[in-house]
């Protein structure tokens, strides 16, 4: 009964707003479309099926619920030491995984070895909603057993384990929409979280942007650091996405995508 709750929390809200999101783009979009839907939608739901498999619910059941779990029956992470309210713990814990998130977005742009699997994400030369599906399930992996050693260090109790891994994919699926919001909106939106417009830097073909905006929820790390850039220096509406020597329509084939580390 939990896990049936679990599932429908785990998938069914992230699919509902990507749904609305995926309206919006059609009502009010950003940009127009290089490769299009039709190809790029496909291979992301492909991305999505071989990561429900192998991340999101090894994230959700297994590692980030038994690294929290663990941790709160053994009394190990700094939060099981000292006795705080749950309000506290999850402002603690949602801005230490917050940090912690970013800093390994730092490291997938830092080391080689984690750049094969991270650039598949940015191999798209669209963004919309669906780019926020399409990570390599290596990446996935990673990304999870580093998350679950931070839980369990921290000793995050599982439901805010859960509720961060929610909150971190619904602020992926926005910034990564082609969602042309309101001017006014976005500046004082992007004061705290990462809009459309500003994580469309990060995709960018320069290698140089590449490295900069790499929030995936809140901007502080990124003011904090010096590694915020408000927009391209091609300008919004002149900047190219993707990787600089990918000019086909190979990144909309989902067996292309998923061998690209390997090249
Ligand atoms: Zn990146």
């Amino acid at each position: 009964m939990i896990e049936a709750g679990l599932g429908l929390y785990a998938i069914a809200i992230p699919a509902l707003l990507l749904a609305l999101l995926a309206t919006a783009e059609v009502l009010w979009p950003r940009r127009k479309l290089v490769l299009g839907r039709k190809r790029r939608w496909r291979t992301h739901a492909l991305f999505f099926v071989s990561n429900a498999v192998l991340g999101r619910l090894l994230s959700f059941f297994v590692v980030i619920g038994v690294a929290a779990t663990w941790a709160e029956t053994n009394r190990f992470g700094a939060l099981n030491v000292i006795a705080l309210p749950l309000w506290l713990e999850a402002v603690i814990a949602f801005i230490v995984l917050d940090f912690a998130v970013w800093f390994q977005h730092l490291a997938m742009h830092r080391s080689p070895l984690l750049w094969r699997m991270h650039a598949v994400h940015h191999s798209d030369r669209d963004l919309d909603v669906t780019t926020a599906l399409r990570f390599h399930p290596f990446e996935l992996i990673v990304s999870t057993f580093y998350k679950s050693a931070i839980v369990a260090l921290l000793g995050v109790p599982l439901v805010v384990a859960l509720a961060f891994e929610l909150w971190l994919n619904a602020n992926a699926l926005f910034n990564h929409s082609n969602l042309r919001l309101p001017r006014k909106l976005d500046s004082v939106l992007r004061w705290f979280l990462v809009t459309p417009d500003m994580h469309l830097v990060h995709h960018s073909t320069l290698m140089d942007e590449q490295k900069h905006n790499l929030g995936f929820a809140l901007t502080i790390w990124d003011r904090l650091f010096g590694t915020y850039r408000a927009v391209s220096i091609r300008g919004t509406d002149g900047q190219d996405i993707g990787l600089s020597g990918i000019h086909d329509d190979s990144p909309s084939s989902f067996l292309w995508s998923m061998n690209q580390p390997l090249t």
